[in-house]
Protein backbone atom coordinates (compact mmCIF):
# COMPACT_ATOMS: atom_id res chain seq x y z
CA UNK A 1 0.00 0.00 0.00
CA UNK A 2 2.68 2.16 0.36
CA UNK A 3 3.38 3.23 -3.00
CA UNK A 4 0.01 4.17 -3.97
CA UNK A 5 0.01 7.04 -5.88
CA UNK A 6 -3.80 7.04 -6.52
CA UNK A 7 -5.19 10.68 -6.02
CA UNK A 8 -6.62 10.91 -2.07
CA UNK A 9 -9.98 10.52 -2.26
CA UNK A 10 -10.71 10.37 1.39
CA UNK A 11 -13.69 13.37 2.88
CA UNK A 12 -14.50 12.29 6.60
CA UNK A 13 -17.57 13.08 8.00
CA UNK A 14 -17.42 13.85 12.35
CA UNK A 15 -20.47 13.28 13.21
CA UNK A 16 -22.82 11.10 11.63
CA UNK A 17 -25.87 13.58 11.08
CA UNK A 18 -28.22 11.31 8.71
CA UNK A 19 -27.36 13.38 5.86
CA UNK A 20 -29.01 11.54 2.46
CA UNK A 21 -25.67 9.96 1.67
CA UNK A 22 -26.28 9.95 -2.36
CA UNK A 23 -26.34 13.75 -1.45
CA UNK A 24 -23.11 13.53 0.35
CA UNK A 25 -21.22 11.80 -2.57
CA UNK A 26 -22.75 13.88 -5.19
CA UNK A 27 -20.56 16.58 -3.22
CA UNK A 28 -17.19 14.47 -3.29
CA UNK A 29 -15.15 16.03 -6.28
CA UNK A 30 -12.56 14.52 -7.80
CA UNK A 31 -8.91 16.05 -5.69
CA UNK A 32 -7.38 18.96 -7.51
CA UNK A 33 -4.00 18.03 -8.19
CA UNK A 34 -2.51 21.29 -7.16
CA UNK A 35 -1.74 20.45 -3.18
CA UNK A 36 0.90 21.33 -1.73
CA UNK A 37 3.38 19.77 0.24
CA UNK A 38 3.69 21.86 3.54
CA UNK A 39 7.25 20.69 5.05
CA UNK A 40 7.60 21.78 8.36
CA UNK A 41 11.56 21.87 8.46
CA UNK A 42 12.10 23.47 4.84
CA UNK A 43 9.24 25.35 3.87
CA UNK A 44 9.94 29.24 3.07
CA UNK A 45 8.64 31.13 5.73
CA UNK A 46 5.47 33.25 5.39
CA UNK A 47 4.51 36.37 4.54
CA UNK A 48 4.06 39.08 7.19
CA UNK A 49 0.36 38.89 7.44
CA UNK A 50 0.67 35.68 8.55
CA UNK A 51 2.22 34.21 11.79
CA UNK A 52 1.96 30.63 11.08
CA UNK A 53 5.23 28.75 10.56
CA UNK A 54 4.34 26.04 8.76
CA UNK A 55 1.41 27.40 6.44
CA UNK A 56 0.23 29.77 3.73
CA UNK A 57 -2.51 31.46 3.86
CA UNK A 58 -3.04 30.09 0.41
CA UNK A 59 -3.06 26.82 1.81
CA UNK A 60 -6.39 27.56 3.09
CA UNK A 61 -7.51 28.75 -0.64
CA UNK A 62 -11.02 30.41 -0.07
CA UNK A 63 -11.52 29.03 3.50
CA UNK A 64 -8.78 31.48 5.07
CA UNK A 65 -10.65 34.17 6.17
CA UNK A 66 -13.00 31.56 7.98
CA UNK A 67 -9.86 29.46 9.89
CA UNK A 68 -10.71 29.65 13.34
CA UNK A 69 -7.59 30.66 14.82
CA UNK A 70 -7.08 28.45 17.69
CA UNK A 71 -7.15 25.45 14.79
CA UNK A 72 -4.15 27.59 13.08
CA UNK A 73 -1.81 27.82 15.66
CA UNK A 74 -2.91 24.38 16.96
CA UNK A 75 -2.07 22.44 13.63
CA UNK A 76 1.07 24.64 13.32
CA UNK A 77 2.24 23.84 16.79
CA UNK A 78 1.75 20.17 15.73
CA UNK A 79 3.69 20.42 12.15
CA UNK A 80 6.35 21.77 14.30
CA UNK A 81 6.01 18.69 16.29
CA UNK A 82 5.67 15.92 13.52
CA UNK A 83 8.11 14.09 11.88
CA UNK A 84 7.78 14.93 8.40
CA UNK A 85 5.79 16.94 5.59
CA UNK A 86 2.10 17.58 6.23
CA UNK A 87 -0.28 17.75 3.41
CA UNK A 88 -3.62 19.31 3.97
CA UNK A 89 -5.96 16.66 2.16
CA UNK A 90 -6.76 17.94 -1.80
CA UNK A 91 -10.36 16.65 -1.43
CA UNK A 92 -13.35 19.05 -1.21
CA UNK A 93 -14.49 19.16 2.15
CA UNK A 94 -11.06 18.50 4.13
CA UNK A 95 -10.86 22.63 4.95
CA UNK A 96 -14.62 23.95 5.40
CA UNK A 97 -17.78 23.13 3.98
CA UNK A 98 -21.03 24.27 3.81
CA UNK A 99 -23.72 21.55 4.32
CA UNK A 100 -26.28 20.91 6.87
CA UNK A 101 -24.00 18.59 9.28
CA UNK A 102 -22.86 19.06 12.39
CA UNK A 103 -19.67 18.82 11.46
CA UNK A 104 -16.72 21.10 12.52
CA UNK A 105 -15.54 21.32 9.36
CA UNK A 106 -18.87 23.08 8.78
CA UNK A 107 -18.44 27.16 8.48
CA UNK A 108 -22.51 27.71 8.59
CA UNK A 109 -22.67 26.21 12.46
CA UNK A 110 -20.71 29.28 13.62
CA UNK A 111 -18.64 31.22 10.81
CA UNK A 112 -15.86 29.47 11.24
CA UNK A 113 -13.54 26.28 9.96
CA UNK A 114 -12.62 24.70 13.35
CA UNK A 115 -11.76 21.00 11.47
CA UNK A 116 -9.22 19.95 9.12
CA UNK A 117 -7.99 16.51 7.71
CA UNK A 118 -4.03 16.58 6.85
CA UNK A 119 -2.48 13.28 5.14
CA UNK A 120 1.05 13.03 7.67
CA UNK A 121 3.62 11.74 5.66
CA UNK A 122 6.94 10.05 6.67
CA UNK A 123 10.25 10.53 5.27
CA UNK A 124 10.92 6.93 3.96
CA UNK A 125 14.31 5.83 4.75
CA UNK A 126 16.38 6.36 1.32
CA UNK A 127 14.26 8.95 -0.60
CA UNK A 128 10.97 10.28 -0.64
CA UNK A 129 7.79 9.82 1.50
CA UNK A 130 5.66 6.78 3.20
CA UNK A 131 2.70 6.03 4.98
CA UNK A 132 2.51 5.84 8.40
CA UNK A 133 2.64 2.86 10.28
CA UNK A 134 0.37 2.30 13.56
CA UNK A 135 3.60 3.07 15.74
CA UNK A 136 3.46 6.37 14.30
CA UNK A 137 -0.43 6.77 13.93
CA UNK A 138 -0.42 6.70 17.25
CA UNK A 139 2.41 8.98 17.61
CA UNK A 140 0.50 11.64 16.27
CA UNK A 141 -2.53 11.36 18.17
CA UNK A 142 -0.53 11.57 21.09
CA UNK A 143 1.07 15.10 19.78
CA UNK A 144 -2.72 16.02 18.88
CA UNK A 145 -3.70 14.92 22.09
CA UNK A 146 -1.17 16.49 24.30
CA UNK A 147 -1.88 19.86 22.00
CA UNK A 148 -5.11 20.13 22.88
CA UNK A 149 -7.14 19.35 19.53
CA UNK A 150 -10.63 18.17 21.65
CA UNK A 151 -11.51 16.50 18.17
CA UNK A 152 -8.96 14.30 16.77
CA UNK A 153 -9.84 11.24 14.22
CA UNK A 154 -7.64 8.96 12.74
CA UNK A 155 -7.76 7.42 9.32
CA UNK A 156 -4.99 4.79 8.73
CA UNK A 157 -6.40 3.62 5.41
CA UNK A 158 -6.62 7.02 3.28
CA UNK A 159 -5.15 6.90 0.04
CA UNK A 160 -2.69 8.00 -1.25
CA UNK A 161 -1.30 8.47 2.50
CA UNK A 162 -3.45 8.25 5.55
CA UNK A 163 -3.80 11.06 8.41
CA UNK A 164 -5.86 13.08 10.51
CA UNK A 165 -8.91 14.61 11.52
CA UNK A 166 -7.92 17.45 13.93
CA UNK A 167 -10.60 20.01 15.78
CA UNK A 168 -11.20 22.63 18.18
CA UNK A 169 -14.73 21.62 19.32
CA UNK A 170 -16.45 22.68 22.23
CA UNK A 171 -16.52 20.03 25.05
CA UNK A 172 -16.76 17.13 25.43
CA UNK A 173 -14.13 15.98 23.50
CA UNK A 174 -14.28 13.20 20.67
CA UNK A 175 -12.27 10.72 19.38
CA UNK A 176 -12.35 8.28 16.88
CA UNK A 177 -10.45 5.60 13.80
CA UNK A 178 -12.40 4.85 10.59
CA UNK A 179 -10.82 2.16 8.55
CA UNK A 180 -12.75 3.69 5.42
CA UNK A 181 -10.27 4.05 2.15
CA UNK A 182 -12.34 7.05 0.86
CA UNK A 183 -15.19 8.21 3.28
CA UNK A 184 -15.74 9.20 6.41
CA UNK A 185 -17.32 6.21 8.19
CA UNK A 186 -18.32 3.67 9.78
CA UNK A 187 -17.19 5.51 12.69
CA UNK A 188 -15.45 3.72 16.00
CA UNK A 189 -15.25 5.53 19.11
CA UNK A 190 -12.04 4.28 20.11
CA UNK A 191 -8.84 6.04 18.68
CA UNK A 192 -6.70 2.67 19.60
CA UNK A 193 -8.45 0.55 17.25
CA UNK A 194 -6.16 2.29 14.67
CA UNK A 195 -3.16 1.31 16.25
CA UNK A 196 -4.10 -1.87 17.55
ZN1 LIG B 1 -12.42 16.03 8.96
Amino acid sequence: MDNILTPSMTVDEDIPTGNDPVLEAAGIELPTNNAKFVDPIHQEQLTSDNSLKHFKKSDFGLWYPYMDKSLLAKIDQFADEWIGPIKISPVKGAIGRKDRSGSMHNVKLTGKVRAIDLLLLVPAKYFGYRRMNKNELRAAYLIAKNIGFTGIGLYPNWLPYNGVHLDVRPLPQMEWASFSKFGGGPYIYNPAVAWA
